[in-house]
């Protein structure tokens, strides 16, 4: 068993397969992209199962594949089988904008696949081609239908909340009431260009009215206890009734750190992430590993370890005394600071 320096037990591992993304989303990637990684600077497939197979030995035992968008790596279904395949290994899971998803779903579902969060901000195609700049609304519904079809379990929705967006988070609400769905509302977080000028109450670079979303400024931040009341004021307006706590045998399983509600006799749940206004940095699981092989302890830390160097001219053990340097550095918490020279498409989420 893996644990740090505070005594956290780390057995969670989110893999950034690439920075490159099918979408824009406003608040993830400049509109004309990042400046692309080069191939050389990129882990390949195998160089992440040799650092997976060690870190599996070390403690790890759930893998969350993320990018920028992870279905476009090229030789992602068997990368997901060989990963499977490793003993120590409890679950792999995926974050997906789901487009793709209809093209992959059955074939990820067989090589082993359990888990996938589809990200979704807006049930309206008007405003989903905004936030994605140029993405289908039916692309990534048809993707929902297709993970269904595929039958993983459990299937969360991530709905990142922008107050500068147009959202209806009820109507994301009301998809839990006929199916499984496990709908998840998550605060805007500063990332990205040293977004919110690295503390949690600075004043960011500022939205402005014809790019909404694209910088974090605290006035597009919203709670998530003002998400919770609003959507349990709509569930009793709709003779719904107010929303309900779930404890944590009954939620979901997660790996991390949602709270989670539910409308009386509702199939599926929604959940809250609260990196803002809840700090839950005593429950952090987990390391981050960036497509160019950087080891990343914390999600608003720019400290990172260069493991891409060690995993291309060192040894087993090498790789080994990295993790134990990652686990001995993680810091306790992020101190308030919240902003990060990395976008998120570049970090994995
Ligand atoms: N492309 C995949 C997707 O969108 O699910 C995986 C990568 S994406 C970077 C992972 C998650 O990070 C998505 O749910 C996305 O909405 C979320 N995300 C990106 N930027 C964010 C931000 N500034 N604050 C909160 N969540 C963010
Ligand atoms: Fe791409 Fe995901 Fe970022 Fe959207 S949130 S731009 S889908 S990496």
């Amino acid at each position: 068993m893996a644990t740090d320096s505070f005594g956290r037990r780390i057995d969670y591992l989110r893999i950034s397969l690439t920075d490159r993304c099918n979408l824009r989303c406003v608040y993830c990637m400049p509109e004309g992209g990042v400046e692309w990684k080069g191939h050389d600077e990129i882990l390949s497939l195998e160089e992440i199962e040799r650092f997976a197979g060690i870190a599996v030995e070390q403690g790890i035992s759930k893998i969350r594949l993320t990018g920028g968008e992870p279905l476009v790596r090229y030789g992602v279904v068997d990368h997901i089988r060989r990963l499977r395949a490793m003993t120590g290994i409890e679950a792999i899971a995926l974050t997906t904008n789901a487009t793709l998803l209809p093209k992959f779903a059955a074939d990820l579902r067989e090589a082993g696949l359990e888990r996938v969060n589809i990200s979704l901000d807006s049930l309206d195609p008007a405003v989903y081609k905004d936030i994605t700049r140029g993405g289908n609304l039916a692309d990534a519904l048809a993707g929902i239908e297709s993970a269904f079809e595929a039958g993983f379990d459990p299937i969360k929705l991530n709905v990142v909340v922008v107050r500068s967006l147009e959202q209806d988070l009820f109507g994301f609400a009301k998809m839990t009431l006929e199916r499984p769905l496990h709908v998840r509302f998550i605060e805007y977080m500063p990332v990205g260009d040293d977004a919110g000028e690295g503390t949690a109450g600075a004043e960011g670079a500022g939205c402005t009215g014809d790019n909404p979303g694209f910088h974090w400024t605290p006035a597009d931040h919203v709670p998530s206890d003002e998400v919770l009341e609003a959507i349990s004021a709509g569930g009793v307006a709709a003779g719904l009734g107010p929303l309900v706590g779930v404890e944590r045998e009954d939620a979901p399983g997660g790996w991390g750190p949602a709270r989670y509600y539910r409308f009386a006799d509702a199939q599926g749940t929604i959940g809250v992430i609260s990196p803002l206004s809840h700090h839950f940095c005593s429950e952090c699981n987990r390391l981050r590993l960036t497509a160019d092989g950087k080891l990343r302890t914390c999600l608003f830390s720019d400290d990172e370890l260069d493991l891409r160097t060690v995993l291309r001219s060192g040894t087993d053990d090498d790789v080994r005394a990295i993790i134990k340097t990652a686990l001995d550095s993680k810091p306790e918490n992020h101190n308030e600071r919240i902003g990060t020279s990395r976008r998120m498409s570049q970090i994995g989420g």
